[in-house]
């Protein structure tokens, strides 16, 4: 157990401090590729030798960025723009932005008028992703963002070189799953926040090394006797659920994560990218697969059908939405898959998060009232 706990600690380590991956990664040589969420063709970036970079915002108060945002823009772009015009980000080459909901689209003309140190690279993907022409589309897009990545490297991309990026990929989506699940039958030896660490440290990691170190950690676990859990359960959904004020209020009301549909979480490592003679059209492909996600085209809302199926497979007591504050994707998901969690009687619970929230006390209650709910 104690080996666990110092590999757990090792990873929260990297989470707490990105800057220090981002240093050592310009250390060793690397150029470093900034990438916002979703969805982005990191695998390219790493092909070229270079090391992509998460940015998921960040716990911190935002100044600057108001000149560029109004208000109500989620604290996602607030504060990553907000590191952009501090500086904070000034050693990343360039950063990949997608174009996949209102508040993305303004964020690459944001982020070059106020900090033009750092190139955009736009990367655009098929709403329509399951039409042949969807999926060229996003293809030749890929494509392009190849041809820009390759001028940043400083060299060309081989086809082996991204087949073999994408390999790195698919066995670090292999050992997150392998690793969540284990962390599902472990609830006294992970905890919320100890799950959510092993998973995020991977946006900041050689993936290489992350799926090492998430392979050592599920051994272990494995190998640890069965453990009883007298606590409960949830199944996670939304953008983030990385808020630690939030992770701990679970903790304290002896909640475990049995499985989640969290964009920066699960979703990200559910699916793989198929092997594909060309490969970039493999990653273009690996989208008619992805589900669960807001800023996805998703008729009938699968979201909800999966997030019942993932409570059910995982008998969970009920399901937290930790809903993004001023996210319009989520909030238009909400009452369709609403109605889809309702009918099948599971409960949910709906917590507002913000990235510059500093009062959580409204949180606890509900969590708190949720939890004795669910124990009654
Ligand atoms: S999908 Fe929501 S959280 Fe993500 S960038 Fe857009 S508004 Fe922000």
């Amino acid at each position: 157990m104690n080996e666990v706990k110092q590999m757990l600690a090792e990873l929260e380590a990297v989470c707490a401090d990105p800057k220090k991956q981002l240093s050592d990664a310009l250390t060793q040589g690397k150029k470093c590729i900034g990438v916002l969420p979703y969805f982005c063709p990191e695998e390219l970036a790493y092909a070229a030798g270079m090391q992509p970079f998460g940015l998921w915002g960040a716990e911190m108060q935002v100044n600057d960025s108001k000149r560029y945002y109004p208000a109500f823009i989620c604290s996602l772009l607030h504060t990553v723009l907000e590191m952009g015009l501090k500086g904070m980000l000034n050693d990343l080459s360039g950063i990949m932005v997608p174009i996949c909901c209102d508040s993305l689209k303004g964020f690459g003309a944001n982020w070059q008028y106020g900090v033009g140190t750092v190139p955009v690279i736009d990367v655009a993907w098929a709403q329509n992703r399951r039409l042949d022409a969807g999926t060229e589309f996003t293809r030749a897009q890929f494509r392009k963002v190849l041809g820009q990545l390759e001028e940043i490297a400083g060299h060309s991309i081989s086809d082996a070189d991204i087949t073999a990026a994408i390999s790195v990929y698919n066995k670090n989506r292999a050992a997150l799953r392998d690793f969540s699940a284990a962390a599902a039958r472990h609830p006294e030896a992970v905890s919320p926040s100890a799950r959510c660490a092993a998973i995020k440290a991977g946006y900041f990691m050689d993936r290489a090394k992350h799926t090492e170190a998430l392979q050592t950690l599920t051994t272990k676990l494995n190998a640890l006797p069965e453990a009883s859990w007298d606590g409960l359960r949830v199944v996670t959904t939304g953008i983030l659920a990385d808020s630690p004020a939030l992770l701990q209020i679970l903790e304290d009301n002896h909640i475990a994560i049995a499985d989640d549909q969290i964009a920066q979480e699960s979703v990200f490592f559910r699916v793989d990218t198929p092997v594909t003679d060309d490969p970039v059209l493999g990653m273009a492909k690996r989208f008619e697969t992805i589900e669960g996600c807001s800023v996805l085209f998703d008729p009938g809302k699968q979201r909800g059908n999966e997030l019942v199926e993932l409570a059910k497979a995982a008998h969970a007591d009920g399901i937290l939405w930790v809903m993004t504050k001023f996210c319009d994707p989520e909030e238009y998901d909400y009452v369709p898959v609403k109605r889809k969690i309702d009918a099948a009687g599971i409960p949910l619970l709906t917590v507002e998060v913000d990235q510059q929230m500093v009062n959580y006390e409204q949180a606890r209650s509900a969590v708190e009232a949720f939890a004795e709910m669910l124990r009654a």
